[in-house]
Order: structure tokens, then C-alpha cells, then sequence
């Protein structure tokens, strides 16, 4: 077994594979299921685990595990459940280049991109660390003696459902502030990339969080049908694809659950001329090849207004100096590699025409790796394939525009809207594109425009279905429900119409 996973809690041995339990009420639970899916090391295509495709009873033990902590973990004090979160924080900081490298171990990134994840997830959990002074009640004298009160309660068990490309950052976008709020949880984690949450039950617990409050139970689509069933699940986050994101959005509300499901994305840079070339080319680079292109903010199509070309050279120049086993991560799987690739032949086929080719890559010593090498395809048109689906690769497809209306008019037509961002030193230019791009996140000379926090993770349109966003305040909402109490203690207050 590679050194990252080696010393995981949680992993067994079974004849010389490691087997992955579940995590339910603080123990680590070996599953009955026979069923079991290799998990590999994308750097070199070799297995590292092999992870158990959970059934429904094997949901149903993990949330009659939440259930049973609920109410213990939802009366205590706010200001007590956050003491737990300042030290998962700190352990997380103490764990940092662990935990990065079991990210890349089973995710594929570069060391650098898995301490930024790891770093976010920090964040968040910063942010979850100043609850109390965000979920203050509200009070006020309605009438003569007559007093109103807002108080926030949690909604209960939980469930977060969570994609590959982010294997700790992105449990961290929900587990810190659904906790610190009263909830309990069952995270079901990618099963592409299962490991590190048993990272994140271990700390979690040595940050002295009471067993049953925060559960694992691995597997796909069926442990993910058993939540979105489960009579004992209030309310549900999903990340992951759009299809996906849809499923899981309609069979959890209609069993009448919250549900808040992100999915694909699409994002749209427009270039205009003035744009500083050297900041431009090398945000842009960065935005589509980072994290090999696999990041729902990945800049994935540019339309450049009018003469762009001196940016366009200088971006392929930046392009190549992106070198996969050197400062790029290989893909996920060899399927998501020929699914790539397949974008860019055909791409080519109807005309478009490829400045930096990646396919075919290999990295000498990784053999056995899945590695695309950025690709910079130009002369795209917006009814090609390529324009119009979610690639989630390191490659750009370039269209041309020449008005800023027709490259706003292009960005809108595609169904998502996670990101958009323009690229211009005129102030009024980037507004003018900022109010029109039809996404919920904007950058101005920004290549990859994620709010920190406390501003709140979110896309529109296809790229998101439910009511506000996944991280910052707006999560109160989501995992949280408010009780209005009004009270009359004074003797002298009179009935009125209302009390
Ligand atoms: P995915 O949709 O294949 O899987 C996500 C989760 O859904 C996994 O836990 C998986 O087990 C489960 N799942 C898969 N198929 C299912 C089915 N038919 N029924 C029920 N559950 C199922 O996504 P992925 O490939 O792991 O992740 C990549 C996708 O996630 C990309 O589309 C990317 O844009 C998106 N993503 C979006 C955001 C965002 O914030 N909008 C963030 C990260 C990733």
C-alpha cells in the first residue's frame, strides 16, 4: 500500500487490498456488501483501495446513527459545539501536507493545488467558527408589552453527497457549518476518491466531536438513492454533475426534503482587446489547466472581442509551460481521458483548430498515468460540441465575437452558469459584461472567481437547483430553521388585534 494511505483509519486489510468500512456512531463499520469498486492513484493508474458499494440498510444504519445524536448534539450550546470546530481547524493546519498528499494520492493533483483545497476547507471552517456571532437571535417589541424572537434550530440529519475533484475540500463546504449549526450528519464521498474522508472522521473526532454526529457510509448510486428515500433525512446537499444533480433533486424534494444540488458548469471568459496581456494569458492558463481543467470554475471557453490575437499567442505560450508530471495532475480515469480527447478530435473535425495539442500525453516514469496536456483549441463555433458541453479537462476552446453583445449573447446561450469572467482594463467595459453575464460568479481580470469566505459558493441556472448557496451565511438558511415565538409578559399590555 502507498505511504498516504497506509497508516488510515478505517482501512483493512483483505487479502493483501485495502477495504474501506464505513464510519457509523464513531467506529469504523465493515460492510456485509460484496460488491467492491477499485479506487486508483490517477498519477500512475494503480490501485490503492478498493471501496464498498454501500446498500440501503447500510444508509439506514448510519442515519439511525445521527438520529440518535441529534438531540444531545442540537441542545448543546453553540458556543460549546464551536469549541470542537477551533480545534478541527487546528488540526487540520497541524495534518496540512498529509492531508494534501492523500488528496493527491487519490485524486491525481499536483502537491501544490491539494494544500490550496485543504487550505479552503480551513476557511469554511473558520467561517462555521464565527456562527454564534452570525445566528444571534432577533428580538423586538412588536406591540405596547408584546415581544417577538427569532431563534434558529437545526433541521436534523443531513446528508452531503460529494463529487471526486475535490475529496476534502468539498465534504468541508458542508460538514463545518452544518455541525457547528446542530445538525448531524451522513457524508457519502465520491467513490472515486473515498480516502480522505477518513482523514477528516479522524480528526473530527479527535477534536472530540461526539460519536453519531458526522457518519460515512461509501458507495454510488445506490447508497445516494437510499438517502434521497430515507424517511429519516431532512435535508440534502449534493455536488456533482448537472444529470446527476437533477436526479438527486428531484427524488429528495419529492419525498419533501430540502435539497440543494450543484452541478456542472460551463464557464465563459470574454476577452477584450485592451485586456492586459500578460495577466490575461497567464489567469487564463491557469484557470483552464489547473486541477487538469477538472473544477467546476474552470474556465473552459473564451470569446474574444475583435483583435485578441497577440493574447491568444501569448496564452499558448503559457499553455506549454503547463507540463503534466511536472506542475499538472493527470485526469481522473482513463474513460474521463478518451472522453477528452474525444472533444478535441471531433472539435478538429468540424473545423476548429488546435494551437496546443495534449493528447496522447505521457509522463516518462507514470506510464500507467492518465495525463492530458493543456490544449488550445481556436476558431471554435458556439454550435460546436466542444462549445457547449461541460468537458471538465485542461482545454479551452476559443470562439471570436466582435461586439461585447454577441460575446455576452454567446456566454448566456450555454444552459449553465456557474462562472463568467471578462478580461479588459476599462472599468465600465467589465461592468457593462459583469450585470449581463447570466452566472452566478463573476470575475473581473480574475480567471478562477471563487468568493472566499464569508461570500457565499454558488452558480445559477443549470449549474445549481435549489434556493441559495452552499457556503457562507447563506448555508444558514439552508441548515437551519427559524421559530418565531411571541411573548406577553407585561400585565398592562392591552389585546389588540394581533395578540
Ligand atoms: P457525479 O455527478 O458523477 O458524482 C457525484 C456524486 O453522485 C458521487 O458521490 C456519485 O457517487 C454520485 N452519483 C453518480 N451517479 C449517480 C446516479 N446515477 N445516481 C445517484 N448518485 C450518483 O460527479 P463527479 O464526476 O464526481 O464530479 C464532477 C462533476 O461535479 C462536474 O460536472 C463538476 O462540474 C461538478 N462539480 C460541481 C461543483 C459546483 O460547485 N457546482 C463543484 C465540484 C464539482
Amino acid at each position: 500500500m502507498p505511504q498516504t494511505s497506509e497508516y488510515l483509519p478505517g482501512v483493512i486489510s483483505d487479502n493483501g487490498t485495502a477495504r474501506l468500512s464505513n464510519f457509523v456512531a464513531g467506529k469504523w463499520v465493515e460492510t456485509k456488501v460484496k460488491e467492491l469498486l477499485s479506487v486508483t492513484n490517477p498519477s500512475v493508474g494503480k490501485e490503492i483501495a478498493r471501496v464498498p458499494l454501500s446498500t440501503a440498510q447500510d444508509v439506514d444504519a448510519a442515519v439511525k446513527a445521527a438520529a440518535e445524536a441529534f438531540p444531545k448534539w442540537s441542545t448543546m450550546p453553540i458556543k460549546e459545539r464551536v469549541q470542537i470546530f477551533f480545534r478541527y481547524k487546528a488540526l487540520m493546519e497541524q495534518h496540512m501536507q498529509e492531508l494534501a498528499a492523500l488528496v493527491s494520492e487519490e485524486n491525481g493533483k499536483i502537491m501544490s493545488e491539494a494544500v490550496a483545497e485543504v487550505e479552503k476547507a480551513i476557511e469554511v471552517t473558520e467561517f462555521a467558527c464565527s456562527m454564534p456571532q452570525l445566528v444571534s437571535g432577533e428580538v423586538l417589541e412588536v406591540s405596547r408589552g408584546v415581544e417577538c424572537r427569532i431563534d434558529r434550530f437545526p433541521v436534523g440529519v443531513v446528508a452531503s453527497i460529494t463529487p471526486f475533484n475535490f475529496p476534502n475540500m468539498v465534504p468541508n463546504w458542508t460538514i463545518p457549518n452544518a455541525l457547528v449549526l446542530g445538525n448531524t450528519m451522513v457524508l457519502k464521498p465520491s467513490e472515486l476518491v473515498p480516502l480522505s474522508s477518513h482523514r477528516i472522521a479522524e480528526l473530527l473526532k479527535q477534536a472530540g466531536l461526539p460519536d453519531g454526529v458526522f457518519n460515512i457510509v461509501h458507495g454510488g448510486q445506490t447508497a445516494v438513492e437510499a438517502i434521497c428515500d430515507h424517511p429519516g433525512i431532512a435535508a440534502v446537499t449534493f455536488v456533482g454533475s448537472t444529470k446527476v444533480a437533477k436526479i438527486v433533486y428531484t427524488r429528495a424534494t419529492s419525498h419533501l426534503k430540502r435539497a440543494l444540488c450543484l452541478g456542472g458548469a460551463k464557464n465563459h471568459l470574454i476577452v477584450l482587446p485592451d485586456a492586459n496581456e500578460e495577466m490575461a494569458a497567464s489567469n487564463i492558463a491557469a484557470s483552464m489547466a489547473g486541477c487538469a481543467g477538472q473544477r467546476c470554475m474552470a474556465a473552459s471557453a473564451m470569446v474574444g472581442v475583435g483583435a485578441i490575437d497577440h493574447i491568444v499567442k501569448r496564452l499558448c505560450d503559457e499553455a506549454r509551460k503547463i507540463v503534466p508530471g511536472k506542475n499538472l495532475g493527470p485526469v481522473i480515469s482513463t474513460q474521463a481521458r478518451e472522453r477528452i480527447e474525444r472533444y478535441i478530435t471531433e472539435a478538429e473535425q468540424a473545423g476548429a483548430k488546435v494551437l496546443v495539442d495534449g493528447r496522447k500525453h505521457v509522463v516518462a516514469g507514470k506510464e500507467g498515468g492518465y495525463y492530458v496536456a493543456p490544449t488550445v483549441i481556436d476558431y471554435v463555433r458556439p454550435d460546436m460540441k466542444i462549445a457547449q458541453e461541460e468537458v471538465f479537462g485542461p482545454v479551452l476552446a476559443i470562439m471570436r465575437a466582435d461586439t461585447v453583445d454577441d460575446a455576452i449573447k454567446i456566454e448566456n446561450s450555454n444552459p449553465y452558469g456557474n462562472a463568467a469572467s471578462v478580461f479588459t482594463q476599462s472599468g465600465g467595459a467589465a461592468r457593462y459584461v459583469a450585470e449581463r453575464a447570466s452566472a452566478g460568479m463573476i470575475g473581473v481580470n480574475i480567471g478562477v472567481p471563487v468568493p472566499r469566505e464569508p461570500f457565499s459558493f454558488g452558480g445559477w441556472n443549470e449549474s445549481k437547483f435549489g434556493a441559495g448557496d452552499i457556503t457562507g451565511k447563506s448555508s444558514i438558511e439552508f441548515f437551519t430553521k427559524p421559530k418565531k415565538t411571541t411573548t406577553k409578559w407585561n400585565q398592562d399590555a392591552k389585546v389588540n388585534w394581533m395578540s
